[in-house]
């Protein structure tokens, strides 16, 4: 049986519980446990701070777990990174009081820079031969400035709302971060298979994300057409309508296209256009 280790709270628990819904895995209601099993498949979930994630699947203690790369980076813990999930996207960045004028990398020289990040930090300031002060301070970096612990920050944006409402300005983007499923690079052949039958069923979930289901009634004249407009997996369905002349068009659409697509079937004569929800696609 795996072991999977998820953060216990914080931004990307709940997006984790709910890829794990999507995967028909019910973990009941467990805030208050360090750890449950599942239903529906045979793992059991520990519930962890994500910053000790990399740590429990590189010592074994979780076969696998879903964390931020920024921590895995930043950790250089022994795990392997074995897909990508699609949410908890976000960057690391240099940022500085916005009065400062800043012209390139070589403001660093000598500065002092506060953040939760000095490994990744780090070695990016080796790369480009940056001399500076890491200061390591867990939480509120972005106070740091303001009360002259520190003349710039790393930290993580998202938006960058963060940022400007505590008078900084970002400056440089280090590092790009997405929540990650990782594993303890030496599992047994037997929990292999069965991390094969997990990411299957992330991988046909992630597919589908923004993609929609649409169905139409349109003349049998204009299939050429809508074929035109419409990708679906392979060619859209063409069903036969009780009513002569007519048939019903199925595709898989990306929400991107989505209303101009339907505006364009209206055109060629579509009726009773449907969009459903899709919930898994599996090429
Ligand atoms: P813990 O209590 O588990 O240590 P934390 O406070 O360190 O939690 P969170 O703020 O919950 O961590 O962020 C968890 C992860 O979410 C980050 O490591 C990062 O990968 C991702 N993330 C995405 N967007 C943001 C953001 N705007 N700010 C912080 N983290 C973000
Ligand atoms: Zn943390």
């Amino acid at each position: 049986m795996l072991k999977i280790a998820i953060q216990a709270k914080g931004r990307l628990n709940e997006q984790s519980l709910e890829l794990l819904a999507d995967a028909g895995i019910r973990v009941g209601d467990s805030k208050r446990k360090l750890i449950t099993r599942a239903k529906g498949f045979d793992l059991e979930v520990l519930y962890l701070r994500d910053d000790d994630i990399p740590q429990a699947v590189a010592m074994g203690v979780a076969d696998i777990g879903i964390v931020g790369q920024n921590e895995v980076a930043e950790k250089s813990e022994d795990v392997r990174e074995v897909m990508g999930l699609g949410f908890g996207a976000c960057r690391i960045s240099l940022a500085l009081p916005k009065e400062e004028e800043y012209t390139d990398i070589e403001w660093f020289q000598n500065k002092r820079v506060a953040t939760s990040y000095p490994a990744i930090l780090g070695r990016f300031f080796q790369e480009k031969g940056i001399y500076a002060h890491i200061h390591r301070i867990e939480g509120s970096v972005e106070i740091a400035p303001s009360i002259g612990m520190a003349d710039a920050i790393f930290d993580i944006v998202s938006s960058g709302a963060t940022l400007i409402s505590n008078g900084l300005k970002e400056v440089e983007s280090v590092f790009e971060s997405e929540a990650v499923l990782i594993a303890n690079p030496k599992l047994s052949e037997e929990k292999l298979a069965e991390l094969d039958e997990l990411t299957f069923r992330f991988e046909s979930i992630i597919e589908s994300e923004g993609m929609k289901y649409v169905l139409m009634n349109l003349p049998v004249s204009q299939i050429d057409a809508a074929v035109a407009l419409l990708p679906g997996m392979r060619s859209p369905t063409v069903l036969p309508l009780a009513q002569e002349g007519w048939c019903s068009i199925h595709s898989v659409i990306s929400e991107d296209v989505l209303w101009p697509t339907i505006r364009q079937l209206k055109k060629i004569g579509a009726e009773g256009i449907l969009v459903l929800a899709l919930e898994n696609m599996i090429r």
